[in-house]
């Protein structure tokens, strides 16, 4: 048992698939790592990019965010350290792709991971930051991502459509809120893959600011080749090459989260 606080936790959620959902989780974990703050990677969605972009062997995805759901066992059981100092993960578990049908019929479902992050038996206070890289779905395994969080964080990719399902992701948002978890408060929605040279991505950055306001963060992720690369290679783009316009990017949108979270948001 530990006195000390529980995590932040930020679940990073769009039911769009292909948007930079994990490639922000990742660069905003390793980001936060890098900064001192003992941060871990939870990889909720059955596809394990996360894991794989951190170099998460698949033989070493024996344990992951299947059992953790399952619960039970302690975090640490679950946890693997990765290549950067500081930033643990709980890789995506082979089982995973089953546990959205298998949940279906179990009690307290949507609290599964909340409930796993938060007993007094799986002690994560040894984090500073959660990070969850949600499924592209809105379904049970997101929904949990919701409930275990304290705020979420949405990538809108600058391309055409992109605020398109958005309305259907701030219902479910709503519905986790006042069903499930109260608490949970919309971090921002972060601008990814912006293209200079594209008008479409400038309309589609003033677009969701004229609609959002400022609940759309400042600093744009630009489209930049790097950022695949890395991952391909298994590292964050802070070791991948810290001086690309992605890195950067990364590390000045970690800076404005943390801005805003002091003082912590006020209830809404
Ligand atoms: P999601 O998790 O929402 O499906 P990913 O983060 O996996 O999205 O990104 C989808 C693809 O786009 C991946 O191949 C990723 O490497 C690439 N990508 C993500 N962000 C950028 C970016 N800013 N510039 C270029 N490519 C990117
Ligand atoms: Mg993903």
């Amino acid at each position: 048992m530990s006195e000390r606080p529980l995590p932040h936790r930020i679940a990073v959620a769009n039911q769009k698939g292909g948007v930079g959902k994990t490639t922000t989780a990742i660069s905003l974990a390793a980001a936060l790592a890098r900064g001192g703050h003992p941060t871990l990677l939870l990889d909720l969605d059955p596809q394990g990019n996360a894991s794989t972009g951190l170099a998460i062997a698949r033989d070493q995805r024996q344990a992951g965010t299947y059992e953790l759901l399952a619960g039970n066992s302690p975090l640490i059981a679950h946890t693997r350290p990765t290549a950067v100092a500081n930033l643990a993960i709980v890789p995506a578990s082979p089982d995973l792709a089953g546990a959205e049908i298998e949940l279906v019929s179990e009690p307290r479902r949507e609290y599964r991971l909340a409930e796993a992050l938060t007993s007094p038996r799986i002690d994560s206070s040894a984090f500073a930051y959660v990070i969850i890289d949600c499924p592209p779905s809105l379904a049970l395994l997101t929904v949990n991502g919701l409930v275990a969080a304290d705020s979420v964080l949405v990538p809108l990719q600058c391309e055409f459509f992109a605020l398109e399902g958005l309305s259907q992701l701030t219902r479910t948002i709503e519905l986790v809120r006042r069903r499930f978890n109260p608490r949970l408060s919309l971090a921002g929605i972060l601008l990814t893959m912006h293209d200079r040279r594209n008008n479409l991505s400038d309309l589609v950055a003033t677009d969701a600011r004229s609609f959002f306001g400022e609940k759309v963060f400042e600093t744009t992720i630009p489209r930049n080749i790097r950022l695949s690369e890395a991952s391909s290679h298994g590292k964050p783009i802070l070791d991948y090459d810290p001086r690309s316009p992605g890195a950067l990017a990364y590390l000045r949108f970690t800076e404005e989260l943390l801005q805003r979270q002091q003082p912590l948001p006020a209830q809404e």
